[in-house]
Formats: structure tokens, C-alpha cells, sequence
């Protein structure tokens, strides 16, 4: 049985002991630029569903979920249910709505409609926290957590996300990439898995006649990535596509290259193409190398391996 997606909101009521920051803010260097035209996004629309209905059972799932979670942030925060999202957090619940409907839900609607062929059939949580301080003390409070990043992070087993959501919302983009990716394509390499999620660190949200998708932009980690390169330091493609040490020592450049040869086939016209090859064959091919080859099919790994670093080399940072 299918049921029409409401937005359901499970606030807290008593909210008059709660001092809350000034620091709780819209959005104010949000990385994420919303698209020019949306039909859907109208000022008077509330809540961008991600799919047109939602499953009986998961919208029961998510309520549970943030039953679980009510009492957990305690009063201090505010729970936002809209399926498959259970977004909490210690800002109020119309940030955390524009947060649902400028950000989250774009950007699962233009991955659903470009990527996936499975839908999230369980809960996501997504948790965000309006201070650095805030987040590192849900972090620790909720699971224990220390030293973690300064934006935010993923928790797969929970499939949540934690973001410190000062920092803007390209971090949420890529935390809920993998959030995603992990019901659609559950053993995506590495690589590509940071690739994909890293390019839409800095991203558009854009349409166009086959519905949304999200355009990869040029971020901070082109700079790292050019001196590598000049450097002489940045193996081949595929090597770099075999090796499956993407978190050993070189784990910054290796996020640096995956995700500027995810931007390199999306200039190319080919990401689409890529990820659906790489699903259908990922127990034969399981680090993606035949689907490159077969989105490539003109090129040797040498003559790609040029115009990558070709590619590389010629991009500006102010693109
Ligand atoms: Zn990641």
C-alpha cells in the first residue's frame, strides 16, 4: 500500500527553555547553488517530496526512527520527518525545512533521476548542527565520537549523517551521495564512491528536458591536484583505478583525482553511462575499469590517461 508523502513534523513544544544560538542561521556559505528555474520550487511550497509516494512501511520506519531520536537530541533540537529523511538538528524546524527542500531533496530527486535504480527502502537520518560546538557535542553525545572532521561525516551502519552545518552544505551533498549510493550500488569502489560524492561538494543543481541532475564544479582540491600532477606524483589511470589503498597516505590526492575524472566523464557526457555500466558488472569489474573502457571505447588507457591530465591541467579555478 502506497501513501502520499506528508511532511511530518515531530517538534519539540517546550521550547521556551531553550536558549537558542543566534548562530542558527539560514544557510549563508552554502556551496550548493540551487537551480535558476524550478517549477517545484515555488515560496509558498513547503516540502519537496523525493519520489511521488512513499511506502507504508517506511514512512513507519521513519517515524520510529525519529521516536528513537526525540529523546536522544532532547529538547534542544527540533525532528523533521519527510521521507526517506529523518532530518534533526539544533536549528529550528524552518531551517531545517529549507534545508530538506533547498538541498536535500534536490539533490536526492536529480541523483534518483540520473543514477539510481534502487530507491532508499529504509530510513536516513541527517543530523545537523548549527556551531562546531554543537556538532562535536551531538557527535559525542549521540555516538561517541571524537576527532572528527570539522564538516561532517557519515555513519553507514546507522546510515546517518552528522554535518556541522556552519560550514555550508556542500558537505551534506556529499555525505548524503554516499548515503544513497550505498541502496543503489552497495560495493562501488572507493574511488569512485568519493569521486562521485566529492564532485557534488561544489555543485549546481540544474534541469534540462530529461528532469534534474547536478553539475559537478570546480573546488578547492584542483589546486592540490594540478601541483601533483607537476609534480610528476599522480599515478595512471589505471593504476590509480586498480589500486584499492584510496585511504592510505595519499588519501587527500586520491580524492583529488577521482573526483576530477568524475568531473572529466561528466564534461564528457559519459558519468551517466559510467555508473550504470559500472552497476550492472560490479561482480565481474569490481574497480570499474571495463566500464571506463566501455564509455571510452575510442580511446587506449594511455591516450585517456593524456587527456585527463590535459583536462586537468586546463581547468581554472574560478570555472
Ligand atoms: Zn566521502
Amino acid at each position: 500500500m502506497l501513501v502520499t508523502p506528508g511532511p511530518i513534523i515531530w517538534g519539540s513544544i517546550a521550547l521556551s527553555n531553550y536558549a537558542r544560538s543566534d548562530s542558527a542561521r539560514p544557510p549563508a556559505n552554502n556551496e550548493v547553488i540551487p537551480a535558476q528555474t524550478n517549477p517545484q520550487r515555488e515560496p509558498n511550497v513547503q516540502f519537496v517530496a523525493v519520489a511521488d509516494t512513499v511506502d507504508e512501511t517506511l514512512a513507519a520506519a521513519c517515524l520510529a526512527r525519529a521516536a528513537e531520536l526525540r529523546p536522544a537530541l532532547g529538547e534542544k533540537c527540533e525532528i523533521l520527518v519527510a521521507a526517506p529523511f529523518v532530518i534533526g538538528g539544533d536549528l529550528s524546524l524552518a531551517e531545517l525545512t529549507t534545508w530538506h527542500r533547498q538541498t536535500i531533496a534536490p539533490a536526492a530527486a536529480a541523483m534518483a533521476n540520473r543514477y539510481f535504480e534502487k530507491q532508499p527502502d529504509r530510513p536516513i537520518t541527517v543530523l545537523l548542527f548549527s556551531t562546531k560546538e554543537s556538532y562535536e557535542y551531538y557527535a559525542n553525545h549521540l555516538y561517541r565520537d571524537r576527532g572528527i572532521s570539522i564538516y561532517g561525516y557519515y555513519k553507514p551502519r546507522e546510515r546517518t549523517l552528522v554535518m556541522n552545518i556552519s560550514t555550508g552544505g556542500g558537505t551534506l551533498v556529499h555525505e548524503l551521495t554516499h548515503a544513497l549510493v550505498a541502496f543503489d550500488c552497495p560495493d562501488v569502489p572507493d574511488w569512485f564512491n568519493e569521486g562521485l560524492a566529492s564532485l557534488h561538494e561544489q555543485c549546481r543543481f540544474r534541469e534540462d528536458q530529461r528532469g534534474p541532475w547536478i553539475e559537478g564544479l570546480v573546488n578547492w582540491r584542483l589546486a592540490r591536484l594540478q601541483q601533483e600532477f607537476a609534480a610528476k606524483r599522480v599515478p595512471a589511470l589505471v593504476d590509480f583505478l586498480q589500486d584499492d589503498n584510496f585511504r592510505g597516505e595519499r588519501e587527500a590526492v586520491n580524492y583529488g583525482q577521482a573526483r576530477y575524472f568524475c568531473l572529466f566523464m561528466q564534461r564528457r557526457g559519459v558519468l551517466e553511462k559510467y555508473y550504470s555500466a559500472l552497476r550492472q558488472n560490479i561482480d565481474e569489474d569490481p574497480r570499474g575499469l571495463k566500464a571506463v573502457a566501455a564509455v571510452f571505447p575510442d580511446r587506449t588507457w594511455a591516450e585517456l590517461d593524456a587527456e585527463f591530465r590535459q583536462f586537468v591541467a586546463d581547468l581554472q579555478a574560478s570555472e
